[in-house]
């Protein structure tokens, strides 16, 4: 479902991404862990914008993100080739970063109906579900201000799936939450994991997250990746003398 090939990233001087190779198969969930400034949120940025890469090649489904054809070449990939395969992807990031002059419902039902074009009633009915479905059934009129973080944060979710995306990018969800309210949102990802075969592509800080909910847990260093490992085995048995002493920090 993504295939990154050898992709390089370099801001200035500083070389982010080297080389970087990676693939998530469709329905996986994977986390990404690591270091501070490994370069994980640079990858979810190259797939959900605004960044691109310097070289290499990265594939969303079956289409390439980063590169077009034109004629007979390989060029790279133009803003509305970058908008029609990112349409594929959702994404829920720290700040939840919803429409505070939209009520609940239509934060949710804004992009269907303006960018997908669904009519406005079947896209009311999508969104009553899914914010049943993160347990917000009860704040549909609700402007985002009135509600505590970890339900904004549910929002967020419904919102990213109200576009019915192929993919879910989750960059850091429950850092800006106290426990009690990311514990809610971990839950709703759980039931998310359990019920639907949507791919999940996951920064995460919080270790208990990337072994309850993913199948494979992937260990950033210096924009490489230096274990890729399901979570138990991650966990329980590190390989890697980078991986035990990141561990070591967090846990
Ligand atoms: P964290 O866990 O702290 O979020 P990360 O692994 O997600 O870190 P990135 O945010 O991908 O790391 O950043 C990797 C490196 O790239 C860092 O050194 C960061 O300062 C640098 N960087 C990221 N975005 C930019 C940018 N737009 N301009 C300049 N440098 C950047």
């Amino acid at each position: 479902m993504i295939r990154f090939d050898r992709v390089s990233k370099r801001f200035g001087d500083v070389v982010v991404l080297d080389e970087l190779d990676f693939a998530v198969r469709a329905g996986e969930r994977v986390a990404l862990i690591g270091p501070s400034g490994s370069g994980k949120t640079t990858i979810l940025r190259l797939l959900m914008g605004p960044e691109r890469v310097d070289s290499g090649t990265i594939h969303v489904g079956g289409d390439c993100l980063t590169h077009m054809r034109r004629g007979d070449r390989l060029v790279a990939a133009d803003d509305r080739h970058l908008r029609r395969v990112r349409r594929r992807i959702g994404m829920v990031f720290q700040q939840f970063n919803l429409f505070p002059n939209m009520r609940v419902l239509r934060n949710v039902t804004e992009a269907p109906v303006c960018v997908l074009g669904e009519p406005r009633p079947d896209a009311e009915r999508r969104g009553r579900e899914l914010l049943e479905l993160v347990g917000l059934g009860d704040k549909l009129d609700a402007y985002p201000t009135r509600l505590s973080g970890g339900q904004q944060q549910r929002v967020a979710i419904a919102r990213a799936l109200a576009m019915r995306p192929d993919v879910l990018l989750l960059d850091e969800v429950t850092s800006a939450l106290d426990p009690e309210l990311a514990a809610e949102v971990l839950d709703v990802l759980r039931d998310l994991a359990r019920t639907s075969d949507i791919t999940m592509l996951c920064v995460t800080h919080a270790m208990r997250f990337a072994r309850d909910v993913s199948h494979r847990v992937l260990m950033f260093d210096r924009g490489r990746v230096v274990e890729d490992k399901p979570p138990e085995e991650l966990f329980e048995h590190p390989e890697h003398e980078r991986t035990r002493a990141f561990l070591r920090s967090v846990l």
